[in-house]
């Protein structure tokens, strides 16, 4: 056994050195300029990878590898391959020179989609999307009969309008609900109301994701307003619209409001557009661009293709990706002083930016605005987390149990034991 153990280790050693050589950096190196001097650059790049593998800090192997780099087809390896360049450790010519590529690529891959707000549609840090081959997407209505016909018709008339606009979005109906991508519910609405100050959603989207694996999209209705009236068609058909934006994957909001995608219930008191809406440019040019990205979350595992676009290329590192975020939510937020959900959105950010001392200034803003039960609720319950995360358990309970005070829900009562076993 030994004797085979130092066999093993003398056979890698010797590959090792093979690989690993300056001699090896220099064969793999002429093979690959060899390659690109004859055009062909797709063939030339595992040479000069291997020859950067034996050496990592060859200088006219990295220039020559981004060069051919942005000569070959953009497909999606080479697109990650030139961004992680441009991002490299080493400060040098290549580096310096991946750099200007990526932006031109950039460029050349927004053409005709530069009109945006890809930012604001991911959840998160992720891109969450159907599969394009999963489409018509299969949709479940549950008790239809509890509404108004004119309740379905609206929908499947904003359906129609999606698919329309676009060429790839599509719907069919379903009769199974475990079956169905999108599923359609309608809902009593308990919530109370007093007097004009009323502020009330229609309908929200909500994804089940488990493990990475998109499982369906929920679109809940409520059957009527808190003063017990029934919705307008406009007003379904509306709402229809921008949530069916939504289930497609457009998980944020647009901070325009002349989008389709801006948030309404956001807006002061509920205010409905009183003529029929429609998606705007910037809303299909981003929908467009979000299924080109590669998905991180999707209907299905691990989807790849060539033909994807490298995240990080269009929409840079976590840190731009933040620091956007973080200029949109501030002149949000300038605009709308009065609103808690801005300060609440503003916290997350700088929550994902591990600034903890600013995500408690910011939640305490937000408490002075909520109104809601569920704006007090959802600061106190992120404020609990954020005390958790710093480890200062003893506050991290309290908070929990005036946000439990507030609303009883599941989750806070999960919170809660993470929070007492970690004390003990
Ligand atoms: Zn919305």
């Amino acid at each position: 056994m030994r004797k085979f153990l130092l066999f093993l280790f003398l056979v890698v050693l010797v590959i090792a050195l093979i690989y690993k050589s300056p001699f090896s950096a220099l064969y793999n190196y002429n093979k690959a300029k060899d390659l690109y001097q004859q055009g062909q650059y797709e063939q030339s790049l595992p040479y000069f990878e291997k020859s950067l593998f034996a050496d990592s800090k060859g200088f006219l192997a990295r220039f020559f590898y981004v060069m051919a780099l942005s000569k070959a087809e953009p497909k999606y390896s080479v697109q990650k391959k030139l961004y992680e360049m441009s991002e490299s450790k080493i400060d040098d010519e290549a580096s310096r020179y991946a750099k200007v590529q990526v932006r031109r690529l950039r460029h050349k891959l927004l053409e005709g989609l530069d009109s945006n707000y890809i930012h604001n549609a991911l959840m998160g840090n992720d891109i969450l999307r159907w599969n394009i081959k999963s489409f018509p997407l299969k949709v479940y209505f549950e008790n239809p009969d509890s509404v108004p016909e004119y309740y379905i018709d609206s929908i499947e008339k904003a359906m129609m309008l999606w698919s329309n606009s676009t060429n790839f979005v599509n719907f069919t109906r379903v009769d199974d609900k475990n079956s169905a991508d999108i599923y359609i519910k309608f809902k009593d609405n308990k919530k109370e109301c007093k007097g004009e100050q009323c502020r009330f959603v229609t309908a929200y989207t909500e994804p089940n994701i488990s493990d990475k694996v998109l499982k369906q999209m929920t679109l809940t209705f409520y059957k009527t307003n808190p003063l017990n009236k029934g919705f307008t068609q406009g007003e379904i058909y509306n709402t229809a619209l921008h949530e069916l934006g939504h289930t497609l994957g457009i998980m944020g909001h647009s901070d325009n409001p002349q989008d389709l995608m801006f948030s309404m219930s956001d807006s002061v008191n509920n205010k409905y557009y009183p003529f029929a809406q429609s998606m705007s440019k910037r809303d299909l040019q981003t929908l467009v661009l979000l299924y080109r990205l590669k998905p991180s979350i999707s209907n299905v595992k691990g989807l790849e293709s060539e033909t994807f676009y490298y995240p990080q290329l269009i929409i840079g590192s976590d840190d731009v990706r933040l620091q956007k975020k973080l200029e949109e939510y501030k002149s949000y937020i300038n605009e709308y002083p009065e609103m808690a959900s801005g300060y609440v959105n503003l916290a997350s950010v700088y929550s994902d930016m591990g600034d903890f001392e600013s995500v408690l200034q910011t939640l305490d803003k937000a408490e002075i605005y909520a109104q809601t039960v569920d704006e007090k609720y959802i600061v106190n319950y992120n404020r609990a987390v954020t005390y958790y995360n710093l480890q200062q358990y003893e506050k991290a309970l309290n908070s929990a149990k005036i946000a439990q005070s507030i609303k009883n829900e599941q989750s806070i009562q999960d919170l809660i034991n993470d929070i007492l076993k970690a004390k003990d």
